[in-house]
């Protein structure tokens, strides 16, 4: 089973990293990001900055961790796709910059945002609007942090997919059980939006499929917190047949994320 992990940080703060399912993946590190996708059978990893600010605070806009994924990326561009992590409390020409030198240096392909941790609604379009402009104008695909109250809520970030329908968005997590049945609901409505499963409960994986569809979720390890092991384990467990197990382990994250299949 061909395999794409499209939830993964690269690294995390020092003060817990020795603590992760994963310690040994560290931003700077571009050949910890391949033995881990070799460890569990991934042909691709969809790649990402830490989610929050690092301690002590440094960074404020994340461009070095960005940086660190762009130099991954192009030294493995056939096994990693990077995602830049955004606050776009920064300013529409702040943001914009940022985006148009990602693009252009390292092909990034998509945005990650953590509204809770930078303080804005997902719904604002006076902070979210000069953001979801590029994405569609780079064909970006955009990923919330989803499941906590009371910034980062799927029906929240819905109303960004309905502002911008020619745009993809991922909720993470699925609503982190808490929230699936708004994430379902989020799905339902808009079919620009798509989910990752990483850290959700087998039994919400498997409601969601029922409610919505096997092609709208994907797989994701959301390493280094958690173990690729596990993750992977929870879609084997919950009888899926062998057409829907492709479509999450890597059919819809190749969709989504434009990889290139062949590669
Ligand atoms: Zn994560």
């Amino acid at each position: 089973m061909m395999v794409i992990d499209a939830h993964m940080h690269y690294g995390t703060d020092r003060t817990v990293a020795a603590h992760t399912c994963v310690p040994y993946l560290v931003s700077g590190e571009p050949e910890s990001v391949i033995r881990l996708l070799d460890e569990q059978g991934a042909s691709h990893g969809v790649l990402f900055p830490h989610d929050r600010r690092k301690t002590p605070p440094w960074d404020a806009d994340y461009h070095e961790a960005n940086a660190a994924v762009g130099e991954a990326t192009r030294r493995y561009p056939d096994r990693i796709t990077g995602v830049a992590r955004i606050d776009p409390t920064f300013g529409a020409q702040h943001t914009c910059e940022l985006i148009d030198r990602y693009v252009g240096e390292w092909n990034c392909r998509g945005l990650k945002l953590v509204a809770g941790y930078d303080f804005y609604r997902p719904k604002d379009m006076t902070v979210m609007g000069p953001l979801l402009d590029q994405a569609e104008q780079y064909d970006l695909t955009v990923l919330f942090h989803s499941g906590d109250a009371p910034r980062d809520l799927p029906y929240l970030q819905a109303q960004a997919a309905k502002a911008y329908p020619q745009v993809r968005f991922v909720l993470a997590h699925i609503g982190m059980h808490a929230y699936v049945w708004e994430a379902i609901l989020a799905c339902q409505e808009y079919p620009n939006i798509f989910v990752d499963m990483a850290q959700a409960y087998p039994f919400d994986i498997m409601t969601f499929i029922r409610n919505v569809s096997a092609d709208r979720v994907q797989y994701g390890s959301d390493v280094p917190y958690q173990s690729p092991r596990v993750e992977q384990e929870k879609l084997r467990v919950i009888g899926l047949s062998e057409e829907e197990l492709e479509k999450v382990f890597w059919r819809n994250a190749a969709r989504i994320w434009g990889v290139d299949r062949t590669a």
